[in-house]
């Protein structure tokens, strides 16, 4: 019974800090409006910012690509999983993010996590090299330089000056610089082209994990890398496509020898069973609409909603984090009352999740507001008119 004891001390821990995480069961597809524990609710949570998700054009692909490819890879793939959907889907994202990425091919994992594990991994196998990583990198960048036998420094949130001299200090044979381009709890991008200047200057690999940039990002929705007009044969990009994309998995787009690379070693994408190639032929679909006239309309729609809630948030007392993203932080400080704020907002049938340490740092809990091009101006307004009310009482 000790056993069961030590674990309930823990989960009474938590309780005490507010740290208790609780899962909402969404009963239908995801979109703004949505049934949540049996309740309509509107929805500022999802990471799906084009609305793709429950796209009609998207959904009828992966009934398509069901039916001519089955439900599942049935083995990793370097066994017998990999599938000419997969390989279709890789054709496609290295040609979309080859004007910025030299000699770029591309890697579709499961997962964003594992995607960001196999490049760190994979780059940073040796006790002689590296990891210079961005101070709120996403926990798969921590765990994937955790994993990597290479030396690990963090540099402060948009510290490129002490980046600057830890390259200078280091003499490790590979140096990888690893960061977030659109920060996932504050919003906000990094500065790619100062960081690709000082990695092109120590030699460095700057590895981009662009999980909330890709579709939403630059004129063709391309990303990170599209948007600062950056190329370099130095870059490693990590897309995801869960989130702007509608569906699930992620790619790496890099030099092809890394690529390579990543096949022959990265445990990550060699141990696991292939994504059902469903998904990839869906994808496919969903990369056509971010590439196509659609897809501008859908990142201009979703520009006027960021202008509209800018506008109309008349905020004091709470901070909203400047941001030009989708991702809009709003800070409240204490976590009991990000959590009163979180279950206000509940009770008025809006859904915005309090984010809590360890997430962000101790007193930095927030509410975190996520917009999509599926939402009206209607309920942007709904949204901006119950914070605003809500920070006064
Ligand atoms: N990187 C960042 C910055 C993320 O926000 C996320 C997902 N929250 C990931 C990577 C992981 O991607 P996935 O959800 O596809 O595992």
């Amino acid at each position: 019974m000790d056993l069961i004891a030590n674990v309930e001390r823990e989960l009474a821990q938590l309780e005490t800090h507010s740290l208790t995480r609780r899962r909402r069961v969404a009963e239908t597809r995801c979109a703004p409006l949505q049934v949540v524990d049996g309740r309509p609710m509107l929805a500022f949570c999802s990471n799906d910012y084009l609305g793709l998700a429950a796209h009609p054009r998207v959904v009828e692909a992966l009934r398509e690509g069901a039916q001519i490819y089955g439900a599942g890879s049935g083995a990793s793939h370097l066994v017998s999983g990999h599938s000419r959907a997969h390989a279709v889907l890789e054709e496609r994202l290295a040609q979309l993010q080859a004007p910025y990425v030299e000699s770029a091919q591309a890697l579709y994992f499961s997962t964003g996590y594992m995607a960001n594990l196999a490049v760190l991994t994979t780059l940073g196998a040796n006790a002689d090299a590296a990891i210079f990583s961005e101070a709120l990198n996403h926990a798969s960048l921590i765990d994937g330089a955790r994993l990597a036998r290479a030396g690990v420094s963090v540099f402060p949130h948009g510290g490129t000056d002490t980046l600057a001299a830890q390259l200078e200090a280091s003499n490790a044979v590979t140096k990888i610089v690893v960061t977030d381009s659109v920060f996932s709890m504050d919003g906000d991008l990094a500065p790619l082209p100062q960081l690709l200047a000082l990695c092109e200057r120590h030699g460095a690999w700057l590895v981009v994990d662009d999980a909330h940039g890709f579709g939403v990002l630059g004129e063709n929705g391309r990303g990170a890398l599209e948007h600062f007009a950056l190329r370099s044969p130095n870059l490693v990009y990590v897309g995801t496509l869960g989130k702007a994309a509608g569906v699930s998995g992620a790619f790496v787009a890099a030099h092809h020898s890394v690529i390579e690379l990543m096949v022959q070693r990265a445990r990550p994408y060699i141990y696991t069973t292939a994504a059902p190639p469903a998904l990839a032929h869906a994808l496919l679909t969903s990369l056509d609409i971010i590439a196509g006239d659609e897809g501008k309309g859908l990142r201009a729609h979703l520009q006027s909603l960021l202008a509209q809630l800018d506008s109309e948030l008349t905020l004091a007392r709470w901070q909203r984090l400047p941001s030009q993203t989708a991702i809009q932080p709003i800070i409240i400080g204490a976590n009991d009352e990000a959590l009163r704020a979180a279950a206000a907002l509940h009770a008025n049938g809006l859904w915005v999740p309090a984010i809590r340490p360890p997430t962000v740092a101790q007193g930095t809990a927030r509410l975190r507001v996520t917009l999509s091009a599926a939402h009206t101006h209607q309920e942007v307004a709904q949204l901006a008119a119950a914070l605003n009310d809500l920070e006064r009482t």
